[in-house]
């Protein structure tokens, strides 16, 4: 009588589990299919590293992070022993009473406190402390799945003082598995479903952040316009997050105040999906507005613990746009300028051509050069990163680097590709990869940031690799055993001995995107600076606000506060009077807020900082 009652409820319970989970099933395999697993030994290793060992999860958050890998690891650990009891109750076979489950039980005593103490952590966190990221309102519905991990693991720590074969005992094994039961119903629709998708997602992020593939023309694809076009590995995501607002608390445009928030983006994919609102523009679904204010930092694909990618979604949305002529105006102006002039700024190549020669910088030619410097279009033109280019010549003259420039060269196309302008972009980057090609450079180097993860990262996709560098990388290892050598007591030396404080802004391409964090610290601290780090730092920087087009937005018109007047009032707040960059579009930005703030704070560009202390 028992197992058949038994056998009856788990019908019900499994049946209600597999009809949401088909469901979503469905749902991601009607999407245009975008699942990879290039670089399987990458995603393993992250599998092993962020899964197994929940380190994404544990690093930025310790405390909460811990308590939350106490579930997951004791969720695992009860997984045999949640089969055996089912095996039991439904009268398939009794493993119960076996040597070996006897001892697997005992075995799982510590993992049940531990998911104890977690859990209820976790429960005080989300009712009482409440903090930001996790939304204004108390989740009745993660209270109710807190609580019923909690009974799971108090029921099963009664077993041992229970007498086998009472009723009280009877009693216990049937709250347990009814438990269980209820949990299987529940979690597709919740966000605890994360605790079976996640490792899924984890493994199919893409290993590159902000991976956006090429659009394939001859397929007429044109980027996403309804939420049918969105991806198989989008909507996946959009099943899986659990809503830990990590994402959120870590964008600099819901930082400044913006409607944007990446969180909400998942959140409303979800809602989107479930509605069956296939042809539901994504415009509409996100608003065009909060779609032109992310900056591409990547701050939320980062941070995400469970492998969520925003960035092909954002960037997605932003193509199906473009393609239909629905870019802001001011994109417009900026695409004006890529198409007539090849630069972002509409300039005439002349321009670029007086400061090569100005600079002495001799035509790239691979029998004379060891290294090609890609100017960039603020190398070509910007009369502020010009000087800073001229301090890097003088440093790479001094270090008997040989170097070239090319002839000519075309904007990278890095700010049509991620404001969604995917055509544009191709002719750029079709066109550069000819005439870098046509040089034969096998090593490039470049000041800006993007540039590097455009051309060294990008370019791939077009079958094109080659080694680019960033300056401080490139002059860090030049100038090694250097001044640091020179200086008394082990330290670095300045030419008055006093070392400069300052502080250093990480640009996101440099520091979250190519992981290069260490390489300008150890430059400035041999030529005598020493740093004072801003709140957000090394490879998660609080974003200037110019990525992702924003360099041409009018600033006036943005909601909220500017990007880069948070992140300036963060830097000033260390106390350094001297800010120093690696990036031009970072100095631009942060030398606009400076302005508007009438501060009177240096700044210097990395190369300016090194070659004046040479
Ligand atoms: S990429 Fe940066 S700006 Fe865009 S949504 Fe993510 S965190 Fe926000
Ligand atoms: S997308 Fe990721 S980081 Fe953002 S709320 Fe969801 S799970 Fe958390």
């Amino acid at each position: 009588m028992a197992t058949l009652t038994f056998w009856l409820l788990f019908v019900a319970f499994a049946g209600a589990f597999a009809a949401q989970v088909a469901r979503r099933v469905q749902l991601i395999a009607a999407a245009p299919n975008t699942f990879s697993l290039d670089n399987l030994p990458f995603r393993v290793q992250r599998f092993v590293r962020d899964v197994m060992f929940q380190v994404q999860t544990i690093r930025e958050r310790p405390v909460t992070g811990l308590m939350h890998a106490f579930v997951f690891w004791g969720f695992v650990a009860f997984a045999g022993y949640t089969s055996v009891e089912f095996l039991y109750g439904l009268g398939i076979v009794d493993l119960t009473r076996t040597a070996w489950f006897e001892a697997y039980r005992a075995a799982l005593t510590p993992f049940a406190i531990a998911v104890l103490v977690g859990i209820i952590y976790l429960l005080i966190r989300r009712g009482l402390v409440r903090p930001i990221a996790l939304g204004a309102h108390v989740s009745i519905e993660s209270i109710a799945i807190g609580l019923l991990i909690s009974t799971l693991m108090f029921t099963f720590l009664l077993t041992f003082s229970l007498a086998e074969g009472t009723t009280t005992a009877a009693v216990n094994w049937w709250v347990h598995m009814l438990v269980i039961l209820a949990f299987m119903a529940l979690i597709p629709a919740s966000k605890h479903f994360h605790l079976v998708l996640s490792p899924i997602t984890v493994f199919l992020k893409s290993p590159e952040l902000g991976n956006l593939p090429n659009l394939d023309f001859e397929q007429e694809q044109v980027g996403l316009e309804t939420v049918k076009d969105l991806g198989s590995k989008s909507v996946l995501d959009a099943f899986t997050c659990v809503e830990c607002g990590r994402c959120q608390v870590n964008c600099p445009a819901w930082g400044a105040g913006k409607a944007l928030n990446p969180k909400t983006i998942v959140l409303q994919t979800q809602d989107a999906l479930l509605a069956n609102q296939r042809d539901r523009k994504l415009g509409e679904v996100y608003t065009e507005d909060v779609l032109w204010q992310c900056t591409t930092c990547g701050a939320c694909e980062n941070q995400c613990p469970v492998g969520i990618e925003h960035l092909p979604i954002l960037v997605g949305s932003r193509r199906g746009l473009v393609s239909n002529g629905d870019a802001p105006g001011y994109l417009g102006s900026m695409y004006n300028n890529l198409e007539r002039r090849s630069n972002i700024w509409g300039l005439g190549y002349d321009q670029r051509t007086k400061f090569v020669q100005a600079a002495g910088l001799e035509t790239f030619d691979l029998a004379k050069h060891d290294v090609l410097v890609w100017l960039g279009c603020a190398g070509s033109f910007d009369a502020d990163f010009q000087k800073s280019l001229r301090s890097l010549f003088e440093i790479l003259r001094a270090g008997n680097v040989r170097f070239g420039v090319l002839a000519k060269e075309k904007c990278n196309g890095d700010p049509a590709k991620r404001t969604g302008n995917e055509y544009m972009y191709q002719e750029l980057a079709t066109a550069n990869i000819e005439d870098l090609k046509a040089a034969g450079a096998k090593k490039i180097l470049t000041s800006c940031p993007h540039c590097v993860k455009t051309i060294g990262s990008d370019y791939r996709k077009f079958g094109y690799e080659v080694e680019v560098v960033h300056t401080s990388v490139f002059v860090e290892e030049l100038t090694r055993g250097g001044a640091s050598e020179r200086g008394p007591s082990g330290r670095s030396a300045t030419l008055s001995g006093v070392r400069s404080i300052v502080t250093f802004h990480d640009p996101c391409y440099l520091g979250r995107y190519g992981g290069k964090v260490d390489e300008p610290r150890a430059l400035i601290a041999r030529f005598g600076g020493e740093i004072k780090e801003p709140v957000r730092n090394r490879d998660n920087p609080y974003c200037c606000g110019a990525g992702g087009g924003l360099l041409f937005a009018d600033k006036e018109e943005e909601p909220g506060s500017r990007i880069s007047d948070v992140r300036f009032k963060q830097l000033r707040e260390t106390g350094a009077g001297t800010v120093v960059t690696a990036c031009p579009f970072c100095s631009i930005m942060l030398k606009g807020a400076q302005a508007s703030a009438g501060a009177d704070t240096q700044f210097v560009d990395l190369m300016t900082f090194v070659k004046d202390r040479l």
